[in-house]
């Protein structure tokens, strides 16, 4: 099985339709995942055998649109994602910017993951995680400012409410596939930050490249699908950054609450899984719908 992370800004005339069709394709092929089609372009991770991810990528790459899209590829036990979903949205990223950024008119310095070490070891770079407080929490690189944000759109108000006085410095910008960082660097060099790179594709490609293998980078990296968190650095021990969420013992595995209605994201360690019955809080616990006590007859039967 292998697990394909994607994205490309290019124009598609009617995402609508698009939509539809690329829907009946993945399903048709047996691919699972979450793929969003927006007037600016695709962006999508998927899992399927080494066959169907193959078809998909040859099908992708055939439409002129798409000929140069790159594809990071992990080998997986399983499937990533339990459903196939197309959505058109208008935006691939919800920023809602007040001024939309194109970036393929206006985007930070692309560093490759070598050039982004080394730019990570400079003295006075400041380095600004593009991603999320809850994925910064379990992983990030060494030294990056966490941005107290719980969604992209609340991006531009921390930026100038906690960043701004770093405008003359020399900038890096990093999130997981490298897409986040497309219009968030441009959106920084709208601001008038002067000196402004990104990782060029993310976190996934730097933990895969040879030469790097990772290093600088703490903890483990938050993914959007059933994994939750992977390993990047493959040079040191693993370094755990986060805290169980009832004992505070390092641990870097996120569970959702097994309050259905809840399902809140916490680090939570093994044996405080099984205390806690998986769940965030007393309310949770004692939730008529708390799907822990299911979940384990359920595993035990098959
Ligand atoms: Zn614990
Ligand atoms: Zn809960």
């Amino acid at each position: 099985m292998r697990v394909l992370l994607y994205y490309k800004y290019v124009p598609i005339d009617d995402p609508e339709s698009y939509k539809d069709e690329h829907l009946k394709f993945c399903k048709d092929l047996g691919l699972l995942g979450r793929i969003i089609v927006a007037p600016e372009g695709i962006n999508g991770t998927v899992s399927g055998t080494y066959e169907q991810t193959q078809i998909y990528m040859d099908h992708l790459k055939a439409d002129p649109r798409f000929e140069d899209i790159v594809f990071k590829i992990d080998e997986v036990e399983e499937h990533a994602f339990k459903k196939m979903f197309v959505r058109h949205k208008k935006e691939l990223v919800t920023w809602r910017f007040e001024d939309d950024v194109d970036p393929n008119q206006l985007s930070g310095k692309r560093l490759s993951p070598k050039e982004f070490y080394e730019a990570l070891q400079d003295e006075d770079v400041i380095v600004i995680d593009g991603r999320n407080d809850y994925e910064y929490e379990i992983g990030h690189f060494r030294g990056a400012i966490r941005p107290d944000v719980k969604a992209s759109r609340d991006f531009p108000k921390w930026v100038r409410e906690n960043i701004s006085q770093f405008k003359d410095k020399k900038v890096l910008t990093y999130c997981t596939g490298g897409i986040r960082c497309e219009k968030f660097s441009g959106f920084l060099l709208q601001e008038g930050f002067e000196d402004v790179s990104q990782l060029d594709g993310g976190i996934v490609t730097y933990g895969k490249d040879d030469e790097v293998q990772g290093k600088l980078w703490d903890g483990k990296l938050y993914v959007f699908d059933e994994r939750i968190s992977v390993p990047v650095n493959r040079t040191e021990e693993d370094v755990v950054i986060a805290t169980c969420y009832y004992c505070g013992k390092t641990e870097d595995r996120y569970v959702n609450c097994a309050n259905p209605e809840c399902n809140k994201q916490h680090v939570c360690c093994t044996e405080c899984e099984v205390k806690h019955k998986r769940s965030c809080s007393k309310e949770c616990l004692d939730h008529p719908r708390n799907r822990y006590e299911t979940e384990q007859k359920e595993q035990q039967t098959v």
